[in-house]
């Protein structure tokens, strides 16, 4: 028979629950007897043990121990290392959810197979397809993943029939922290807002209690604990049984043994909500950016249901009924609600898909308060576009956050785009609300090829699309209706250049002059020349000439001007075939860019002088002090160097580092060639039109 149930893959506890014969959701007890799993798994002899037994070797300080890794879900880096392996979030949380599953089977004498596990709504898609990827590899077919205080207010809801109610469920678990604006209604389970801090959570109110009392002890001592991590455990272990202590009683104390010497500490409730307001303040300050995302207001709230363990605190009771004057809903379990909704709705995920079930005659099992479920997209999805004077680049929203999921949105952005290139554009696609773009998570990288030339800019439609298991499609049109060609790519490593202005675009949007100066002393006769010629005009196939005028200067000990600036590419291609070796003399005594700096001066938009060296220049200080009165004015100076060319020569002549380049003359072509499609390349530089 096909069993369902619903798991709260908590950062500390975990919980799984079932619908009974009786049609209501239960939990499953663990194979201890007890109804929550604590998330900690312990590595034996490279065996991973999971729950209770692992939480008590950590506060043994074994170091073979490890939890909170739900906090790292989606870090790509984050690695958990004992005895020569290494595990990552997804196997970790593999672990617990394969402990959570073999326990219930045993407990229930039947086997497992489907399930809906939950998130914290601030959870990205990343994130969430991690969840769902460790339920799959312990063995689930995952039916969905929802939201903590979505599965919360289902639990609540699911015996609420009549009235409409507003509430603010207000999720306080072990490692974070989720508030969301929910109306439950007789038909459904609207989620209006959310928002979150997956950093912030009860261990951080433990770190409170710690700190304090470490403090007090270097105070008296002069010396702490600090240092010694196998200590920090306990007494991290001992800092939460204090705090839970002090939801019970008004103080409660705390022993430290260091160094041999053993000392209490008392600590009472006031002072501990004193020292941790700051941490109260950063939950109340989310929950009122929920009102004003939703444009609610306190007194449209008909009460705040409390979720996650660490709501057990009087101080947030206290702080929350007194800044919002309304009541306090705790008639469901905060430690078991949402597991018990995720149960609810596995069963009713179970009915609804019709997954088959060979012995269906015997599944009794009926539907609880079937409601239709509303939720709203956590994030906001944007792409990365240049602000409207090319000066940076900005995380422009397609899709806000709060919009109810599905949700689909389109904005028009503009490409500058050339005649004689594959027009493409760069989709980098954002989730978040920062407008820096690296203050948001980069999840995705589409190209968009084949798109026609327009020489007023092309007008490119990018649509996203979110459907309800968190997928996004991205798609992009021409103004005139025509679809694109769409690829995804991997996302580079290196996301840097988001941070500096869009600079080469930029120029590309411009017009661009450019001065070849190539090296004609005697060292450049016969092959090196003539591969420099092929090499220049490659460089003039490969560039825009619609855009551009290029012209071509010859230097060595004295300069000429071969060809004075054209968008004319037979007259470049005529000035480049017929320099000729010593025909400005045979060493190397003159510069570029005296003369160049005259000839560029006066034009507009983008300036380059392309330098082509192959030897050492007689007066480099000259040619340097004349390259950075270039540079001054914002004429860049683009140097390649071969042969005995001095590299350091051609970084100081350059007006960027990266503009410097060191070649062999068999790759001379090749690195022309892509210098004119990095300056004509447009992929990036699409701007936002509004
Ligand atoms: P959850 O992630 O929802 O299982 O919540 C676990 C967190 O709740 C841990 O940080 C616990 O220390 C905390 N917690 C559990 N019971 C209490 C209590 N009675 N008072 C304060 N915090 C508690």
């Amino acid at each position: 028979m096909r069993k369902a149930v619903g798991i709260d893959l908590g950062t500390t506890y975990s919980a799984i629950s079932i619908i009974g014969e009786d049609g209501l959701p239960r939990i499953i007890k663990n194979s201890e007897g007890e109804r929550l799993t604590p998330s900690v798994v312990y590595f034996e002899d490279g065996k991973p043990i999971v729950g209770k037994e692992a939480k008590e070797m950590q506060a043994f300080g074994a170091e073979a121990a490890v939890s909170l890794f739900k906090r790292s879900m989606g870090d790509t880096n984050y690695r958990f290392f004992v005895e020569d392996k290494e595990y990552t979030p997804v196997d970790l949380s593999t672990m617990v959810l394969s402990k959570l599953k073999s326990d219930a089977e045993s407990e229930l004498g039947e086997n497992i197979t489907h399930a809906v596990i939950t998130v914290p709504a601030y959870f990205s898609d990343f994130q969430r397809r991690n969840t769902k990827t460790a339920g799959e590899n312990a063995g689930f077919t995952v039916l969905r993943i929802i939201n903590e205080p979505t599965a919360a207010a289902i639990a609540f809801g699911s015996n609420k029939f009549k009235d409409d109610t507003t509430v603010l469920v207000y999720d306080l678990g072990g490692g974070t922290f989720d508030i969301s604006l929910i109306k439950i209604s007789k038909e459904e389970v609207e989620v209006i807002a959310t928002a979150g801090n997956h950093e912030l959570g009860g261990k951080d109110w433990d770190d409170v209690i710690l700190r304090y009392f470490a403090s007090l002890f270097e105070e008296q001592y002069g010396e702490g604990p600090f240092l010694y991590s196998v200590l920090i455990n306990d007494l991290r272990v001992k800092a939460e049984a204090t705090k839970i202590a002090l939801s019970n009683k008004n103080s409660s104390s705390f022993s430290i043994t260091f160094s041999g010497k053993i000392v209490r500490y008392e600590i009472n409730r006031d002072k501990f909500a004193q020292l941790a307001a700051p941490l109260t303040e950063a939950t109340i300050s989310l929950v009122d950016q929920v009102l004003i995302d939703a444009n609610y207001q306190k007194e449209d709230i008909d009460g705040i249901l409390f979720i996650g363990g660490s709501t057990r605190m009087p101080m947030i009771e206290d702080i929350l009924s007194k800044r919002y004057d309304c009541p306090i809903i705790k008639s469901i379990d905060p430690d078991e609600a949402v597991a018990l909704g995720a149960a609810i709705q596995a069963n009713i995920d179970m009915h609804t898909r019709s997954i088959p079930d060979p012995e269906s005659h015997k599944n009794q099992t009926f539907f609880l308060a079937s409601k239709t479920i509303k939720d709203v997209m956590s994030h906001s999805l944007g792409i990365v576009a240049a602000n409207s004077d090319n000066s940076k680049y900005l995380n422009s929203i397609i899709i806000p956050k709060n919009q109810p999921i599905p949700s689909t949105n389109s904005k028009p952005y503009k490409l500058q785009t050339g005649s004689k290139i594959d027009n493409q554009m760069e989709v980098y696609l954002t989730q978040g609300e920062n407008e820096r773009p690296l203050d948001n998570q980069i999840i995705g990288l589409y190209r968009f090829s084949g798109i026609s030339h327009n020489k007023n800019n092309t007008v490119i439609n990018v649509l996203y699309e979110y459907d309800e298991n968190g997928i996004i499609q991205v798609s992009g049109k021409e103004s005139n209706g025509k679809s694109l060609n769409c690829t995804k790519e991997p996302i580079p490593e290196d996301l840097s250049w988001l941070d500096r202005a869009p600079e080469l675009h930029q120029k590309s949007t411009e017009h661009l002059s450019l001065y070849f100066a190539i090296d004609l002393s005697g060292s450049m006769s016969g092959h090196p020349l003539k591969e420099a010629r092929k090499a220049a005009n490659s460089f003039v196939s490969n560039i825009d000439l619609a855009h551009s005028s290029i012209g071509v200067i010859g230097v060595s000990d004295k300069v000429k001007i071969f060809q004075s600036l054209t968008q004319n590419s037979k007259k470049i291609t005529n000035a480049i075939n017929s320099m000729v070796e010593g025909s400005t003399g045979y060493c190397n005594s003159g510069q570029p860019f005296t003369e160049a700096y005259k000839l560029l001066e006066k034009e507009k938009g983008a300036r380059f002088i392309l330098v082509l060296a192959d030897g050492v220049w007689s007066n480099q200080e000259h040619a340097i002090a004349e390259a950075k009165r270039c540079h001054k004015v914002g004429i860049d100076v683009i140097a390649i160097g071969f042969g005995s060319a001095d590299e350091q020569f051609l970084k100081d002549i350059s007006s960027l580092d990266e503009n410097a380049l060191f070649t062999d003359l068999s790759k001379l072509t090749e690195s022309f060639t892509k210098i004119a499609q990095v300056l004509t390349e447009n992929t990036s530089s699409m701007q936002m039109l509004r």
